[in-house]
């Protein structure tokens, strides 16, 4: 476990050797607090100013990377100059070229069929829905009493065991979502093509994640860069430092977005 402070100082000594800054950002529980649907969890103007503030340094690049479609992230943060990685890294905005990734036909029949035999399965339950997305779908289980759980992860335990076994799609377990996408798909995928490319040779990357879809992120950049777990320390993940919740992900985006040679206190209390 690495404070706040230690990150920070950290953060810095890497910018003084020279490199620009390369800022992943998971969305919901690192940016944003996990909310009960999706559409709850919804931007403060703070953050949008926060993000603005992180854009326009010249020292810096900020991509926000989800699970979300990409349309969604780019109507929810209208940042000039953040860039974003949506549907797990299989869209794409990097300013100012625009690459993306389209499902093939084929798959999209295959999906529909999986997505039905799983909406049959589960429809004696309360308390899910399944999300359409652009490369695949995901399955929403948060309002779940908790009296079912037992019996629908068994369920869908028996389901995944039958996607798995035709190995043509990979299914991601998040916190009470499961996604159903092409193979292929994953951040850390994403990122070990965005560190391939010549314009981000010399960026030192940093990630925030807090799910388990982070961690082959994690993994990508281990030993190369600064990763943080947004949750609890002890909990499983290849990151290589913590900061326990959003809050405090925002306040070390502050620090960065305002380094001490121009932090005018507006953002920034002294603590003592
Ligand atoms: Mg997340």
């Amino acid at each position: 476990m690495t404070d706040f402070h230690a990150l920070l100082k950290s953060t810095i000594q890497a910018r003084r050797r020279g490199r620009p800054l390369l800022l992943f950002l998971d969305y919901d529980g690192t940016l944003v607090e996990i909310a009960l649907r999706p559409e709850l969890a919804r931007p403060t103007p703070e953050l949008i100013e926060l993000l603005n503030r992180l854009a326009v340094r010249a020292d810096l690049k900020a991509m926000v990377i989800s699970g979300r479609p990409l349309w969604e992230l780019q109507e929810m943060l209208p940042v000039p100059g953040l860039n974003f990685l949506g549907s797990h890294g299989g869209e794409a905005f990097i300013s100012p070229c625009l690459h993306s990734q389209q499902v093939v036909a084929a798959d999209k029949d295959d999906l529909l069929h999986w997505r039905s035999r799983l909406e049959a399965r589960l429809q004696t339950f309360p308390g899910w829905w399944i999300e359409d997305k652009p490369l695949g779908f995901a399955l929403h289980y948060r309002q779940l009493p908790e009296e079912y759980l037992h019996e629908f992860l068994a369920i869908l335990n028996r389901w995944q065991e039958q996607v798995r076994s035709e190995k043509r799609f990979q299914l991601l377990a998040g916190k009470k979502v499961l996604e159903m996408l092409p193979q292929g798909i994953s951040k850390g995928a994403a990122i070990n093509e965005i560190l391939s490319l010549p314009s981000f040779s010399r960026y030192f990357p940093i990630y925030l994640g807090d799910d388990i879809t982070d961690e082959s992120a994690f993994r990508i950049l281990q030993g190369q860069g600064l990763t943080i777990k947004v949750g609890h320390p002890g909990s499983k993940t290849a990151a290589s430092h913590f900061l326990p919740d959003p809050e405090a992900v925002r306040h070390f985006l502050n620090a960065l977005a305002f380094p001490l040679e121009d932090r005018n206190g507006k953002y920034f209390k002294s603590s003592g």
